[in-house]
C-alpha cells in the first residue's frame, strides 16, 4: 500500500512530477521482478523439457531476449511526454482471419485519438471505448505524461480520468481506486 493517505482536498492535493516519478519507480520495481521470474521459469522449462540440450536453452534465450526488446520498445513509447491537440477520433476495425472460415472471423475495435503535438509530431493513442466517447473532444488540448499511457485534458484542474488505467474518477479523488496511480495535476506537466 502507498504511504500516501487519502486526501479530501481537491486541486491542491493532486500529484506533481515528483509524486508521479515515485509511483512509476515503485511500479518499475515490480515489473523488473516479474521479468526475472518469467526469465527463470522459461529457462527451467527449457532445461527440463529439453533435457539440458543446448538447442532448447537457446530457444528459451531467444524468447527472453525478444520479450525484453518488445518491453523496451513499448517503454520508450510510454516514457514520452508531450502536449498537443486532439485532431481526430477514430474507431478502427481489426479483422482476425481464422483460416478460411468466414463465420469464425472475429472483429475487434481499436479506439484511437490522433494528436498533433506542439512540436508538430503526430501521435496515435489507443484509449478505450468509453474514454473515446465521453472524455476526449476534437480540438481539445491534452498532455501525455511520461510513463503513463492516457493523455489528460489540459484545461481542467482535476482530469477526471486515470492517466494510468483510464478509469473515470470523481473530481475529489487524489489516487485511482483501481490501480492506485496518483491523480496528476495536468497543468504541472508542461
Ligand atoms: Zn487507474
Amino acid at each position: 500500500m502507498s504511504a500516501r493517505s487519502i486526501a479530501t482536498a481537491p486541486a491542491a492535493s493532486l500529484a506533481g512530477p515528483a509524486e508521479i516519478q515515485n509511483f512509476l519507480r515503485r511500479r518499475a520495481r515490480w515489473a523488473r521482478w516479474f521479468f526475472v521470474i518469467v526469465a527463470i521459469t522459461a529457462t527451467v522449462i527449457a532445461l527440463v523439457a529439453g533435457k539440458g540440450e543446448p538447442a532448447a536453452l537457446a530457444t528459451a534465450g531467444v524468447v527472453v531476449v525478444a520479450m525484453a526488446l518488445l518491453t523496451l520498445a513499448a517503454k520508450r513509447r510510454l516514457d514520452a511526454t508531450w502536449i498537443g491537440e486532439v485532431v481526430r477520433k477514430e474507431v478502427r476495425e481489426i479483422r482476425h482471419r481464422k483460416s478460411d472460415d468466414d463465420i469464425g472471423r472475429r472483429i475487434e475495435h481499436l479506439y484511437l485519438i490522433h494528436v498533433r503535438t506542439d512540436t508538430g509530431a503526430r501521435r496515435e493513442v489507443s484509449v478505450g471505448q468509453s474514454a473515446l466517447e465521453r472524455y476526449y473532444t476534437t480540438g481539445e488540448r491534452v498532455v501525455k505524461i511520461g510513463g503513463l499511457p492516457m493523455p489528460l485534458k489540459l484545461t481542467s484542474a482535476h482530469p477526471g480520468l486515470c492517466a494510468s488505467c483510464g478509469e473515470f474518477l470523481p473530481t475529489d479523488a487524489s489516487t485511482c481506486n483501481r490501480c492506485t496511480c496518483p491523480v496528476p495535476d495536468p497543468t504541472r506537466f508542461h
